[in-house]
């Protein structure tokens, strides 16, 4: 491996990075990070902190769990790629569905799909929900409907149906038939409605609208993340899921969970849609399947689905999307380790407990901190703190602002992520109590 001069000297020369300018970045390079271990990280300048980032929500158990490395290590020396394609499939990958089934057995989710990440996993529950309705001869069910301040990766599907203009407007035209509604946010939404249960009787309402609107036999699914993440952290009112769940029902519309964060334990339940008591027909996972060490992803879906593409004899039935690395030998071993070792340590209990100690910490910041707007958690490990320039007016923090807070907390010892006016927490769902602490007090020096 080259030494850290290297490194620095070449940092954003040679690559460009996701979600960043690429002037930007090379006036304000990237941290260099070079080793990780627990729930900290290593730069190139050697300084450690705590990772309150969890890479990208997604090392749930930290960079030390040696059972999923040595499950890597010794996939590798067995089978190291096989493909998923029809005619073959390599072992762990049905080892890993059969396991999946046993976690997903509660919401109703019964077969597996694996992809090679989110965003794959995203577009192909669109595809599979086309696909359910063509199968079913309801060739008009195409349209999409989602939240506003939604992320669902960034394949054209995903894109589409993306409720944030930074990830849009550059792509126009994007698939037409994607509508959009207003997220569950008490804190800014066009009615000015601050009381979390009636902006989701609102938000039922217009969905209703929208659906009568366009006609409920042009809309295939309706898709949501349980908790909304990149958009700030946004849990809806415990209603919302349920009262969409049952939208969807009553007008022959599928509902899709967006699981890429919310899966596996980060909401202090083991998925979110089990938080708020919905059973959807397709349900998105990746990221903390393998603990992050290796790229993998899928599509959990519904007895239902499963009934109507099996009992097909019809072409419509044939599965005409997947991916090189479907199934992929190593991730599947990574995602059976991972799975063992989330169960052994019980993260979902930790998360719980961690998750309202940072969010109640983060809430008492605001009676110090002027420049906080608004904070949201409550369920685990995913809280978000909304700056402001200004409390009265709302006007959000500016870019300058959020990074200066960026570093003086960096320099404190916690890595966070800011987007936008947003700084989000979504650490290890291993991490102590200690660290919160140190999180916290990061902050308030922040
Ligand atoms: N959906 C949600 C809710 C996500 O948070 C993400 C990524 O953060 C994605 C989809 C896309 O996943 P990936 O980046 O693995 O493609």
């Amino acid at each position: 491996m080259r030494d850290h001069n290297f490194l620095i000297e070449n940092n954003t020369k040679h690559m460009w990075q996701p979600m960043a300018h690429p002037a930007e970045a090379m006036a304000n390079p990237p941290k260099i990070i070079t080793g990780a271990e627990g729930v900290r990280i290593t730069d190139v300048h050697g300084a450690t902190v705590i990772d309150a980032v969890g890479g990208l929500w997604n090392a749930n158990l930290g960079y030390s769990c040696q059972p999923i490395k040595d499950a890597i290590a010794e996939q590798l020396q067995v089978l190291p790629y096989y493909s998923t394609f029809r005619g073959s499939v390599p072992g762990p990958a049905i080892e890993l569905a059969a396991e999946l089934r046993e976690w997903f057995a509660p919401d109703g989710l019964t077969r597996a799909f694996f992809t090679s990440g989110g965003s794959d996993s995203i577009d192909t529950a669109l595809k599979f929900a086309r696909q359910y309705h063509k199968i079913r001869g309801e060739h008009g069910r195409a349209k999409f409907i989602s939240f506003k301040k939604g992320y669902h990766g960034t394949h054209w599907g995903g894109a589409s149906i993306n409720g944030n203009q930074n990830f849009r407007h550059n792509y126009e035209p994007l698939l037409p038939g994607c509508i959009h509604i207003p997220a569950p946010y008490p804190y800014r939404n066009p009615f000015g409605e601050t009381d979390p249960e009636r902006l989701a009787e609102l938000i039922a309402a217009i969905l209703e609208d929208e659906i009568a609107f366009n006609g409920a036999d042009t809309i295939a699914a309706f898709i949501m993340e349980p908790i909304l993440g990149a958009g700030g952290v946004i849990p809806p009112h415990p209603s919302l899921m349920g009262k969409i769940r049952e939208i969807c029902t009553r007008n022959g519309i599928l509902l899709i969970a967006d699981e890429i964060i919310t899966a596996f334990g980060r909401t202090g339940a083991w998925t979110g849609s089990r938080l708020w008591g919905v059973q959807p027909d397709l349900l998105c996972f990746a990221k903390a399947i393998t603990n992050s060490y290796f790229p993998f992803g899928g599509v959990m879906i519904s007895e239902r689905l499963v009934d109507t593409f099996e009992k097909s004899d019809s072409k419509a039935a044939n599965i005409g999307t997947g991916y090189t690395y479907s199934g992929h030998p190593v991730g599947a071993a990574a995602a059976l380790a991972t799975l063992a070792e989330t169960k052994r340590l019980n993260v979902v209990e930790n998360a719980a407990a961690r998750g309202t100690q940072l969010f109640e910490g983060a809430q008492a910041l605001m009676a110090k901190h002027d420049l906080i707007g608004d904070v949201r958690g409550g369920h685990g490990l995913m809280i978000g703190i909304e700056s402001v320039a200004d409390r009265a007016t709302k006007a959000p923090a500016a870019a300058d602002k959020m990074a200066v807070v960026a570093e003086t907390v960096y320099e404190a010892g916690v890595m966070i992520r800011v987007s936008g006016p947003n700084i989000i927490l979504s650490p290890p769902l291993v991490i102590s109590a200690e660290d919160c602490d140190t999180i916290l007090a990061a902050l308030d020096s922040g």
